[in-house]
């Protein structure tokens, strides 16, 4: 592919409109050169009927639970979400890595530069290792009780260090994609757990699944409602929580005191007063605290929404993530940028296109390579029409 001249109704860098006559010019590899006013760009201009965006950031998913698309009932709650997804098992491993290498071709199609992804096993090793999209690997920590937690942290982090070790087939100048250990959620590790997870962390980057029901919040304000039901499933016969009187994110949250990154997925049940104390750790601890926004995801597990006039009133970073086909139709971005714009009429495009992109890639640390059309970076170029279908240019 020659360098390319492209000129559009609208760009959108990343961060803001640029002014109506600018044209981006890349190089051959897709690489921002430069952007200049129509009248200095010369011949050869490709001209498109929409906006030029970078490439999407999708924050948080799971490849590994691709093969579930279809299998899962709509509007369980989330205790009956996970006692959905502890029950499917028996799939061929070639019909799981069938399913993971189909997401990966169609979430680069359909505009994703970069994801944030979930994982359990090193099973997505070869489909990251021959993908367009770059990847950061958050190695999910299931670890609910404090006996054998050390054993637990090690196998996690061997997970870790394969993730590490692999190179990509055709980026093969990048280093290998990062990875990370995450704890799964409040209710699933244990105080141990987090403390071991903290240390192991320092300066990185950590992804929480964080009140994603109100189920969660009432077993650590109160010790009852279904998730006692969910531990009795997976054969718990007490609940290894301990209850603080305080929301799930207020019980944990404190557990982080290495400069981390943190990305809290979800947030449907998040207050006023979570977000005001997440606020004061992040200032008290160094940490740089992201919400991560999966819509869609929500209406099929919980049938609400997260309180996006909250998150935006103190300017919080907002970012985007599709989950996993087991709680969505499909892995878009911009479905989800609908979902959004249509459930909160006063958002406006840019500010849902800016989650999805500059601030997508600064939550996992991209930020230096993708999220904006700033000369240097090579942050992928999509063209959206007005209902934001995606075409990808390069
Ligand atoms: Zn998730």
């Amino acid at each position: 592919m020659p360098g390319m001249k492209l000129k559009a109704d609208r760009i959108f860098d990343g961060c803001q409109w640029l002014e109506s006559d600018r044209v981006l010019i890349t190089d051959a590899n897709g690489q921002i050169v430069d952007i200049i006013p129509e009248a200095e760009a010369g011949e050869d201009i490709m001209r498109y009927k929409g906006t030029l965006c970078p490439g999407f950031v999708n924050v948080h998913g799971h490849l590994e639970l691709s093969h579930l698309q279809g299998h899962m009932l709509r509007g369980t709650g989330l205790p009956g979400f996970l006692t959905q997804v502890i029950q499917q098992r028996g799939f061929d491993p070639a019909q799981i890595l069938d399913a993971m290498f189909r997401a990966d071709r169609e979430m680069y199609q359909a505009g994703i530069q970069a994801m944030g992804d979930i994982c359990n096993t090193a099973d997505s090793i070869p489909v990251k290792a021959a993908s367009r999209i770059r990847w950061y690997n958050f190695i999910e920590v299931l670890s609910s009780r404090d006996e054998g937690a050390a054993q637990r942290l090690a196998y996690f982090t061997d997970i870790r260090d394969r993730f590490r070790e692999t190179r990509s087939h055709i980026r093969n100048r990048q280093p290998p994609s990062p990875a990370s250990l995450a704890p799964h959620a409040p209710y699933s590790v244990s105080p141990l757990s987090f403390q071991n997870i903290n240390l192991a962390t320092t300066g990185e980057t950590v992804s929480l699944h964080s009140q994603e029901s109100q189920a969660e919040d009432e077993l650590f304000r109160h010790g009852t409602g279904p998730f006692l039901d969910f531990y009795r499933s997976i054969g718990l016969t007490e609940n290894p929580v301990s209850v603080t009187g305080k929301s799930s994110l207020m019980s944990v949250l404190p557990y982080f005191n290495g400069r981390q990154r943190i990305i809290l997925v979800h947030n449907t049940y998040t207050t006023e007063d979570d977000l005001s104390f997440a606020d004061n750790m992040a200032r008290e601890r160094g940490l740089s605290i992201h919400y991560c926004l999966c819509p869609n995801a929500n209406l099929f597990i919980e049938g609400s929404l997260p309180p996006v006039s909250l998150l935006l009133a103190d300017d919080r970073n907002i970012v985007i993530g599709t989950d996993s086909l087991a709680s969505n139709d499909g892995l878009s971005i911009a479905s989800e940028l609908n979902t959004l714009l249509k459930a909160f009429p006063s958002l406006a495009v840019e500010q849902v296109l800016k989650w999805a992109t500059s601030n997508g890639a600064a939550a996992l640390g991209f930020e230096n390579e993708l999220g904006s059309f700033r000369i240097g970076k090579t942050p992928g170029v999509i063209l959206l029409d007005d209902q934001l279908s995606v075409q990808r240019i390069c």
